[in-house]
């Protein structure tokens, strides 16, 4: 059986937050998007609205809907405002220590049976059902970037998560228009045990002077069929993600073969975050 789900709280308004809560909207869904202050969530707001008016001009989005769907998005800095709702999903920075406070806090504040899911990219779902009283009802719903275009769900069952919560998600992300595929809590899950190893490599190649960036992201689009690049789309997901995927496949996998790149290393300390910070790989004035 799957719950009805209606209203979802978004924990994070960043890259991926601002995406989940743009397809939640459009879906007709009603949608609290939390995040720290008001500067990130004004921010959030004008992103979807600038993403939304790019549908309506290239004509895959009415007018009317896109005005519905931002009205349906409502703001709030405090957790507390996840209260009434049907569904979390939390998209916060891929931190454990972070993740974990922001589980332990909805649990306290989501009525009894809510399904708590998270958007983490690499992060244990046991780790995170662990600091709740509901472990049957926390699973990873992790969206690809960007969420309004990508059709995967990756739907994360954790040792714990029951039939019913995998339904219930497995029913919204079809009813988002998204696809969900079902894997086994394990770091790094199928998606970034795949990718992002591929990623650091592209890195090294970079940083050992293999070839300049754009020779080693044209061979993997015109070699590999590869929509873009790992370099930019390194820079598009984010250098700090990357870095912390990275240190959990290391760290949970222990073999140091997924060592992170020095380099990824030293852009990250240096705050080149990729798209998000105007510097990664490329500029982006
Ligand atoms: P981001 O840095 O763009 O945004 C993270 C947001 O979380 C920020 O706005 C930050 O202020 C907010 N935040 C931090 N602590 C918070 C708290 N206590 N309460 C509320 N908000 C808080 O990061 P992102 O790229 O959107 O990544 C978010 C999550 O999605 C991570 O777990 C990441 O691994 C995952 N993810 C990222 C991608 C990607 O391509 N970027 C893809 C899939 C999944």
């Amino acid at each position: 059986m799957a719950h009805n789900i209606e209203t979802i709280a978004v924990i994070g308004a960043g890259t991926m937050g601002n995406g989940i809560a743009h397809v939640l909207a459009l879906s007709h869904r009603q949608v609290v998007l939390i995040d720290l202050d008001d500067t990130r969530l004004g921010q959030a707001l004008d992103t979807i609205a600038a993403n939304m008016a790019r549908q309506v001009k290239k004509g895959t989005l009415g007018q009317d809907e896109a005005d519905r769907a931002l009205e349906a998005i409502s703001t709030a800095t405090s957790l507390e405002a996840a209260a009434p709702v049907d569904l979390a999903i939390e998209a916060a920075t891929e931190n454990p220590g972070l993740k974990r406070k922001i589980f332990a806090d909805l649990d306290r504040i989501c009525s009894a049976g809510v399904i708590l899911a998270s958007n983490t990219s690499s992060i244990s779902i046991a780790s995170l059902a662990a600091v709740t009283g509901r472990a049957s009802e926390v699973i990873g719903m992790h969206f690809m970037n960007p969420v309004p275009v990508m059709d995967l769900v990756e739907v994360i069952l954790g040792s714990e998560t029951s039939a019913e919560t995998r339904n219930t998600v497995a029913a919204l992300a079809r009813a988002m228009g998204k696809t969900p595929v079902t894997v086994n809590d394990a770091p790094g899950f199928v998606a970034n045990r795949l990718l992002m190893p591929m990623i650091n490599e592209a890195i090294i190649c970079l940083d050992t002077g293999v070839a300049q960036a754009e020779a080693i992201d044209e061979i993997m689009v015109l070699g590999m069929s590869h929509p873009m690049g790992p370099l930019k789309l390194a820079d598009l997901i984010g250098l700090d993600t990357c870095l912390a995927i990275m240190q959990v496949l290391h760290r949970d996998l222990k073999d140091d073969k997924y060592a992170p790149s020095p380099l990824l290393g030293k852009m990250v300390a240096d705050g080149r975050l990729g798209k998000k910070t105007g510097s990664g790989f490329y500029a982006y004035p």
